[in-house]
């Protein structure tokens, strides 16, 4: 049985530990910071045995050297991006077996944040980086809008009941845009209420099972009447394939952060 452990860092990212019930070996997911995660790890009795990584950005990467003089771990990241340590380069189909509970990730390559950007998935989870988020999705720093249109497509397709683990804390914000775009969503109206209460708490908003982001996540939803209708009028023409619809909702809210 996976168990995943949450470690914030940074202002709003979360560093993820995917582990095992009864077993101590992790494998650590985007440590942009050592410490935390040594901190963590001595404190829960947790031993490091990998570290993947979705993405070169520093806030993703800033610990992994520190972390492997520590701990002599394997580090697994996208084949096409520059790595610290990388040891096992991962590509679209590629499978991560973690060594003590002997869970298996499937790598799927999600261009568009960055342009070798790859998210992991297994067990009912999915580590995604910068790439999904809850009720939003990662800035187009490298790719193209089709390249990440392309990459949310495959993401959409997964079960609804997938638990999405993304590295930041960005819900609160993603669902006032959501709102925006999409006035008369109830289900973007009644999780934004919820997420608010649980941000006042100081609690975490993610993970979020996808069946919700296909509710409320306006980057999953270009191909819906609603989003192309509000699509259209924000810019002012005729959009007639969802990477185009995707293209605008990504620059409209682009104009408003
Ligand atoms: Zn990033
Ligand atoms: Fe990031």
């Amino acid at each position: 049985m996976m168990k995943v452990h949450k470690i914030p860092a940074f202002d709003d990212n979360y560093i993820w530990l995917i582990g095992c019930e009864g077993r101590s070996g992790v494998a650590i997911v985007d440590p942009g910071d050592a410490e935390p995660v040594i901190d963590y790890l001595q404190r829960e009795g947790l031993q490091a045995e990998a570290i993947l990584i979705t993405h070169h950005h520093g806030d993703h990467t800033g610990g992994v050297a520190e972390l492997v003089a520590r701990y002599p771990v394997p580090v697994y990241g996208p084949a096409t991006e520059r790595i610290p340590a990388l040891t096992h380069p991962l590509r679209e189909g590629d499978r991560v077996k973690l060594a003590t509970c002997g869970l298996t990730l499937k790598v799927i390559d999600t261009p568009g944040h960055t342009r070798g950007h790859i998210c992991y998935y297994g067990h009912g989870a999915l580590f995604s980086g910068d790439t999904l988020f809850t009720a939003g999705c990662g800035r187009l720093f490298e790719g193209s809008a089709e390249q990440m249109h392309h990459s949310l497509e495959k993401l959409r397709a997964l079960p609804d009941e997938t638990l999405l683990y993304c590295a930041h804390e960005y819900t609160q914000a993603n669902l006032g845009f959501a709102a925006v775009a999409e006035p008369d969503n109830p289900d973007i109206a009644s999780r934004k209420v919820s997420v608010e209460r649980l941000r006042r708490e100081g609690k975490a908003t993610v993970p979020a099972p996808l069946s919700l982001e296909r509710a409320t996540n306006p980057f999953l939803r270009s191909h819906l009447p609603v989003l192309i209708a509000a699509a259209e009028r924000f810019s002012g023409r005729t959009l007639t394939t969802p990477a185009e619809v995707f293209a605008v909702v990504r620059q409209w809210k682009d104009s408003l952060d």
